[in-house]
């Protein structure tokens, strides 16, 4: 009650408020209305709650206040700064894989909007509970058109922020296994929003009768590493939600809900071998909590939005480009996912990969700009948008939203 009563305070007093109050703001507000909120003596339960929520919605039109936060400094601050490594572009003319270009669409990669209600210091996207960039209806009728087009596109991958959090996440499921019932529909979720209220605890239910394939975040096996890069007690939560899961019967063997863990490196360092951790994942998961999934993806840390703040606030920011460019590995270039991916935004604005949409890279000119205009032939055939960023994708064994390339 300590934490809640200093954060009402520091809200009150007209400090700015970043996205970590809002953070705590929602999540203590979902705790005081999970939990029946026990008051203080004197307190009025429904005032205190009122208070959060008003505070909630006075913070959703927030932005974040970083100067590196709109997209075109972050792509000023990557290709301008001199960080005496050698372009990308020119990495790939050396290795004779440029221009890089998409060798069909066979996985749609939506963003349903970047509301999240984390806020974790590595987040490519910039998500937080003040966000309010939200995919409608119209637009996923358009991703569901393209589907219908391009029979190619065999995976539909639904991210955000929290896809829970946009609710016509249950219609797009739904239409989606209509339009492609042998398909993949793959969901990513923090686990943590699976246990915040009524209306997110539907959702196993809705994955497992859809047959979702769900991706978890979990970027370690310790409570420590969880919680310094997502949030105090979220590795405990994320626990109880893989339990929950695992009793739905995902990332049990045989029985076809698959259960994906994501790791990513709690710094500017890349990640470990991704087989290697998959089996200390296990080891420690059964033992430590009989929890069980399908397999670990190693992801590596994008220096794009808030990672790329931090790189930039404690200094680092030329010694991560370097240590990327240094491991550049010219055999992940084949399996790269913008060759294989059309990323769609929440506003059907269309990229190569979710990194570029944060980045605002367009598609380059003449592929068409907007998924309503979606063209399988020409999409399937376009070059794509690369910069420095892109390092990050091929250092070491490469990486991917579906973990590393080799
Ligand atoms: S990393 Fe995922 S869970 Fe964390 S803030 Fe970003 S979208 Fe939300
Ligand atoms: S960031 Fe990665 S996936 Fe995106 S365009 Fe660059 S290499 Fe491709």
């Amino acid at each position: 009650m300590r934490e809640f009563f200093s954060i009402r305070i520091f809200a009150g007093n007209g400090v700015q408020a970043g996205c970590r109050c809002a953070y705590a703001a929602v999540r203590l507000n979902d705790l005081a209305l999970k939990s029946g909120y026990a008051c203080a003596p004197g307190e009025d339960r429904k005032a205190t709650i009122f208070t959060l929520y008003r505070m909630e919605t006075k913070l959703l039109p927030h932005r974040p206040m970083s100067p590196h936060a709109p997209a075109r400094e972050q792509v000023r601050i990557l290709e301008t700064t001199d960080c005496g490594i050698c372009s990308f572009r020119s990495r790939l003319a050396e290795t004779g894989d440029a221009p890089l270009c998409s060798s069909g669409i066979s996985v749609l990669q939506v963003n349903t909007g970047y509301r999240c209600n984390l806020c974790c210091s590595h987040c490519h996207v910039g998500a937080s509970p003040d966000r309010i960039e939200t995919m409608n209806r119209e637009t996923m009728r358009h991703c569901l058109g393209a589907i219908a087009k391009e029979r190619g596109i065999r995976t539909l991958d639904i991210t955000g922020g929290a896809p829970e959090m946009n609710p016509e996440l249950p219609w797009f499921i739904r239409e989606a296994r209509r339009l492609m019932p042998d398909g993949e529909i793959i969901v990513r979720t923090n686990l943590v929003i699976l246990l915040s209220n009524g209306r997110y605890r539907r959702y196993p239910e809705l994955f497992r009768a859809q047959r979702a394939t769900l991706v978890a975040s979990l970027p370690c096996y310790t409570r420590e590493n969880v919680d310094g890069q997502r949030g105090s007690g979220v590795f405990h939560r994320s626990i109880e939600a893989l339990k929950m899961l695992n009793a739905l019967g995902y990332g049990r063997a045989g029985g076809g809900l698959e259960l994906h863990l994501v790791y990513n490196p709690g710094g500017p360092f890349l990640p470990g071998e991704q087989q290697a951790l998959e089996e200390a994942y296990r080891e420690k998961l059964r033992e430590a909590y009989g929890i069980e999934f399908t397999g670990l993806y190693t992801i590596t840390n994008m220096p794009v939005s808030r990672f790329l703040e931090s790189l930039l606030d404690k200094g680092g920011f030329c010694n991560y480009m370097t240590l990327l460019a240094d491991r550049f590995n010219p055999q992940a270039v084949g399996n790269l996912m913008c060759r294989n991916t059309l990323s769609v935004g929440w506003d059907g604005r269309l990229y190569d990969c979710d990194f570029n949409q944060m980045l605002q890279l367009p598609l380059l000119s003449p592929s068409p700009s907007h998924i309503r205009e979606f063209d399988g032939d020409r999409l399937g055939r376009r070059a794509v948008a690369v910069g420095q960023h892109c390092y990050g994708c091929t250092a070491g064994a490469g990486s991917s939203c579906q973990g590393s390339l080799l």
